[in-house]
């Protein structure tokens, strides 16, 4: 497994793959790797002959007021997980290379970027577009993989891939979860162990609206039953939601498309977010 940090050794590493007629497929990734990440990248190794995972905690996404500074960082750790994995490049772009003095461009993707997230985080968004188009023009791969945990960036990302024909293939992931429900993320461990023992009640909530959903009760009720089980648990809610699967368009009640119910919740001091097919 090599580690590539100058972006002239990445691009000879990928021109020598092109050249060899490889499939080249990248998961991005902000390190602090866990078991959904590496999901993404055995899905990466299926996929296509290469697989490069990037590990760049980018700044654009993260308000002032956010755990940029302080976001979990274990590159050791990281390269241990992925070296057992085949990963056969993991790219650490240089500090500074990728927003240089004078960087003035922001890639903005309307319609799935709005509402969701994107309500307490506004910045979000553009953050992660610009730099996985930045990601894509380095890489560039025939596949990109992406988590459904963060179902909304994963749309936002194809969209932007779909229109700005990058001739990527976005592909989702399913979420990783711990036994006990809690879906994987680098910021669990920011959770106290009471908070972690709580946490469950999250999914827990989503999928019980999900079921219920399914089985044609009217949402409106059912969101407020959620709400106040969660409130009750001690939990701040940022938004829970069901909306459309493929357009994230708000929904009233569940017809014949594909619907999921979503959810961002903050306990303890740290934002959780999730999300439950119904089906
Ligand atoms: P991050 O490092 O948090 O930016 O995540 C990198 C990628 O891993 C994103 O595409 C996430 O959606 C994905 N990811 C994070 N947690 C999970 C999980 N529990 N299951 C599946 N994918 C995940």
């Amino acid at each position: 497994m090599d580690t590539v940090q100058n972006l002239d050794e990445l691009r000879q590493r990928i021109r020598n793959w092109r050249n060899a007629g490889e499939k080249i497929a990248l998961v991005p990734t902000m390190g602090a790797l866990h078991e959904g990440h590496l999901s993404l990248v055995r899905l990466a190794r299926e996929k296509a002959a290469r697989t490069v995972v990037s590990i760049f905690v980018n700044p654009k996404q993260f308000a002032p007021n956010e755990d940029f500074a302080t976001y979990p960082r274990d590159e050791e750790g990281d390269l241990e997980k992925l070296r057992g994995l085949g990963t056969d490049l993991v790219y650490i772009p240089e500090p500074g290379s990728v927003y240089a003095d004078g960087f003035s461009t922001t890639v903005h993707v309307d319609s799935v970027s709005e509402g969701l997230c994107a309500v307490s985080r506004p910045h979000f968004f553009d953050g992660v577009a610009t730099v996985v188009a930045k990601l894509f023009t380095r890489v560039q791969p025939d596949i990109a993989i992406f988590g459904e945990k963060d179902y909304q960036q994963l749309l936002v990302i194809r969209r932007m891939a779909d229109d700005l024909d990058l001739n990527v293939e976005v592909l989702g992931g399913r979420i990783i979860r711990e036994p006990d429900g809690l879906a994987m993320s680098s910021r669990n461990l920011y959770l106290s162990e009471e908070a972690r023992k709580k946490a469950a009640i999250f999914p827990q909530t989503l999928s019980a609206i999900a079921g219920d959903a399914a089985s044609g009760e009217p949402l409106g009720p059912l969101i407020d039953r959620a709400l106040k089980t969660l409130e009750n648990a001690g939990f701040g809610i940022d938004y829970i939601e069901v909306r459309d699967g493929e357009t994230l368009r708000p929904l009233e009640t569940v017809g014949d498309r594909p619907a999921r119910v979503f959810g961002a919740v903050v306990l303890d001091g740290t934002r959780l977010i999730d999300n439950w097919p119904v089906v």
